[in-house]
């Protein structure tokens, strides 16, 4: 089987590795997509400092090729997205939060290679990893579950109340799935965004209201839709010391701030602590998914309760697997593809 290497900040190489075998409870995925996450794009260009050779691609759907011994939960030729594997055993598993689990059992390593390992035409997966997904879906679509079980992580933890004002900063890809999940909490959603096309990507998508700078300050407006008190929660979808601080000065007393995106470099977080203090505010940090998230996603999939076709941009062989991160890279992309 062939699988794409990164060596080196921008240089892949296409390798042949054996096929593996699936063990006992194990189950031998034929990869049919991947999506390129923000995540493979900084290891790609540099930017996260990762040891090589490394193979990406954690957004993964396939089909079932192989079963090892003992395997009930699937069976061969069934649809499958690949979901996380916690391990029951640590600490946070125990605690009850297995989006924290320490065990990286997802992680797989072949002739030195290792990484979450979608960007290849087979992946070896604990049999709990592989959830049957509608055979309705497109498995570019299906490959989308991973990105979405984030976003049910964060809205779970959210909780938004019915009526709420839910602002989300940042219309990229992660901010429009924010956007696709809340919109089925009841929850009025406004979206703040620079870039035109991605202002009406949002309002295609759904958005009750999308800010566009040029109507003044991002904070006013907010203010001025909610009577001057500001919103319920704020979603900051984007990762940077601007985007906290407007985040800070826009949600409403008693509301929530969610650190939803990662930063790099990662900025200190300066806020005035009597507005915490005072007005009750939350600051959520949310990143990954736990189990039950995952098959939440599944499920808002594989019953169409949210489509995320739109989002999909392009489909990449793998033997082009540069252009495909090149093509995820640039910012008029929402999910780049890439099907081994
Ligand atoms: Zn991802
Ligand atoms: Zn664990």
């Amino acid at each position: 089987m062939r699988a794409g290497v990164l060596v080196a900040p921008h240089a892949l190489e296409l390798r042949e590795f054996d096929l593996p075998r699936p063990g006992p409870g194990q189950v031998l995925v034929r990869v049919r997509a991947t999506a390129l996450c923000t995540w493979e794009q900084r290891t790609y260009a540099g930017i996260q400092d990762i040891k090589t050779p490394f193979v990406g691609g954690h957004e993964t759907a396939g089909t079932v090729a192989a079963l090892g011994e003992g395997v009930l939960s699937v069976r061969l030729g069934d649809h499958v997205a690949l979901g996380p594997v916690a391990c029951d055993e640590c600490h946070y598993c125990r605690r009850g939060f297995p989006a924290r689990c320490e065990s990286n059992l997802g992680r797989f390593s072949l002739d030195g290679a290792w990484g979450p390992w979608g960007l290849a035409e087979f992946k070896l997966v604990p049999a709990r990893a592989a959830f049957r997904v509608s055979d309705e879906l497109s498995f570019a679509e299906a490959s989308l579950c991973e990105p979405i079980s984030c976003v049910v992580h964060s809205v779970r933890a959210l909780r938004p109340e019915l009526g709420d004002d839910v602002v989300i900063i940042g219309a990229g890809p992660m901010g429009l799935l924010n956007l696709l999940v809340l919109k089925q909490r009841g929850v009025r959603v406004i979206v703040c965004e620079l870039d035109a096309a991605r202002r009406d990507k949002a309002r295609s998508l759904g958005a009750d209201v999308v800010l566009d700078l040029h109507d003044g300050d991002f904070v006013e407006q907010v203010r001025g839709l909610t009577e001057g008190r500001g919103a319920e929660a704020v979603v900051a979808a984007v990762g940077s010391a601007q985007v906290d601080a407007l985040a800070f000065d826009m949600v409403a007393k008693t509301g929530k701030v969610v650190l939803f995106a990662s930063a790099h470099p990662s900025p200190e977080l300066s806020v005035d602590h009597n507005l915490i203090h005072k007005n009750e505010v939350d600051v959520l940090g949310v990143e990954g998914k736990s189990v039950q998230d995952f098959l939440i996603a599944v499920r808002l999939l594989s019953h169409r309760l949210i489509d995320v076709r739109p989002l999909i941009d392009r489909r990449v062989p793998l033997t082009e697997l540069e252009t495909a991160f090149e093509l995820a890279m640039r910012p008029d992309t929402y999910r780049v593809v890439v099907t081994p």
